[in-house]
């Protein structure tokens, strides 16, 4: 069913501290709009002190709310008066935590029951724009060739995945089916989903903890160096995602999910664009590491399992994003999204910062 969300009234973008809710928080206060941005600590300088300054800026308005996935209840205050609700917050970390259900498959599950329940409950509501991922589409690689023809469409879900076995693609494949069925339980609001590949491009916060910009740090301070495994990865520009939610949002006739994946590359290939570009002064992979020697020493190097080396390593994925491109979206060049990351990363000072800490 078509929907028409007034351009007066605000915007819930949940999770607005982070990597991606920046983007899209920008755009919604460029378009002159009001945002109601929640956040779990509105106190918190390196959460917010870039969204203040976006909103200084622009046309549109911001006001800042405090909630937390976890806390029932949480989303109400903020989200009474918006017909249009953007849900982004879940955590998304690969390491650094013992218990990947608390850590992951909890805030993700419990965190969209509770936002999307209080859209039930509130009468203003007419869609709900979810930020997925295409975790909930597939878990390893190895998946896509179950795919027809070897491509992955929005028609696949993820079912290899689970708490042991990629915890984080599980906790997006869980939390996206609990989105749909909470949608099919009413009928007042809609749901659009949008299905990321690996998002990369420039940050407006130094402060987010997202993985995808541990993963490009790691690619120029050194911990690559020695070279990296036969890892394929659909990859999209972080404003192309925003742009996405915007679209999905505001467009009467979007609906159901989509894929949102501009290229295909091996951790090889993106070493190269850096490297083509920054010359030698970073320490940019050169090499592929055989399977065999990732299958030997991956596990002693950090939360790389080999299961994961298994179903992974070596097998090519492909996406197809015909759906995203008939929504209207257009999409940076890969090289243009890695080049523009990597120099933001150099200039918030995150290789030093990241060296510091090794
Ligand atoms: P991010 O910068 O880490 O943002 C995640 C946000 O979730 C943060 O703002 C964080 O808020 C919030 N959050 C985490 N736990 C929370 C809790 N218990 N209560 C309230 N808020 C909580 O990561 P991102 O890359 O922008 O990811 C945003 C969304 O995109 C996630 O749903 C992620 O799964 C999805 N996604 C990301 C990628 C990617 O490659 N980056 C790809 C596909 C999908 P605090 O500031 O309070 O910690």
């Amino acid at each position: 069913m078509s929907r028409h969300i007034s351009p007066h009234s605000p915007v819930l973008v949940t999770g607005a501290s982070g990597y991606i809710a920046g983007w899209i928080v920008k755009y919604l206060l460029d378009e002159g709009r009001t945002v109601h941005a929640t956040v779990r600590d509105p106190n918190r300088t390196s959460s917010v002190a870039h969204l203040l300054a976006l909103a200084e800026g622009a046309p549109g308005t911001l006001k800042l709310f405090k909630a937390d996935l976890l806390a029932e209840g949480s989303f109400d205050e903020a989200m009474q008066g918006c017909e249009l609700v953007m849900h982004t917050a879940s955590p998304f970390v690969l390491d650094g935590f013992t218990d990947a259900n608390e850590a992951l498959v909890r805030p993700a599950v419990e965190g969209t029951r509770n936002v999307l329940e209080a859209a039930s409950r509130i009468d203003s509501v007419q869609r709900v724009v979810l930020t997925s991922s295409v975790a909930a589409v597939f878990g390893d690689n190895a998946d896509a060739a179950a795919a027809p023809g070897g491509t992955l469409t929005e028609a696949q879900w993820n079912t290899s995945s689970s708490v042991d076995h990629n915890p984080y693609q599980y906790s997006k494949v869980a939390a996206e089916r609990e989105a749909w069925k909470l949608c099919e339980a009413q009928s007042r609001w809609d749901l659009v989903v949008i299905n990321p590949g690996m998002v990369y491009g420039p940050s407006l916060t130094p402060g987010s903890h997202s993985a995808s910009i541990d993963t490009l740090v790691s690619m120029g301070d050194g911990r690559l160096r020695t070279g990296v495994p036969d890892l394929s990865y659909g990859v999209v520009d972080v404003r192309d995602v925003a742009r996405a939610h915007l679209l999905a949002g505001f467009k009467a006739d979007a609906e159901g999910r989509h894929l949102l994946v501009a290229e295909t590359l091996t951790m090889l290939q993106i070493g190269g664009i850096l490297r083509a570009h920054y010359g030698k002064g970073y320490p940019f992979p050169r090499s592929q590491v055989p399977k065999a020697l990732v299958w030997a020493v991956g596990p002693l190097m950090g939360p790389v399992t080999r299961p994961f080396i298994s179903r992974n390593v070596g097998h090519p994925v492909r996406f197809d994003n015909r759906r995203s491109l008939a929504l209207g979206v257009q999409y940076h060049p890969a090289e243009q999204t890695f080049v523009e990351h990597f120099r933001q990363i150099i200039d918030d000072g995150l290789l030093k910062r990241r060296r510091k800490h090794a």
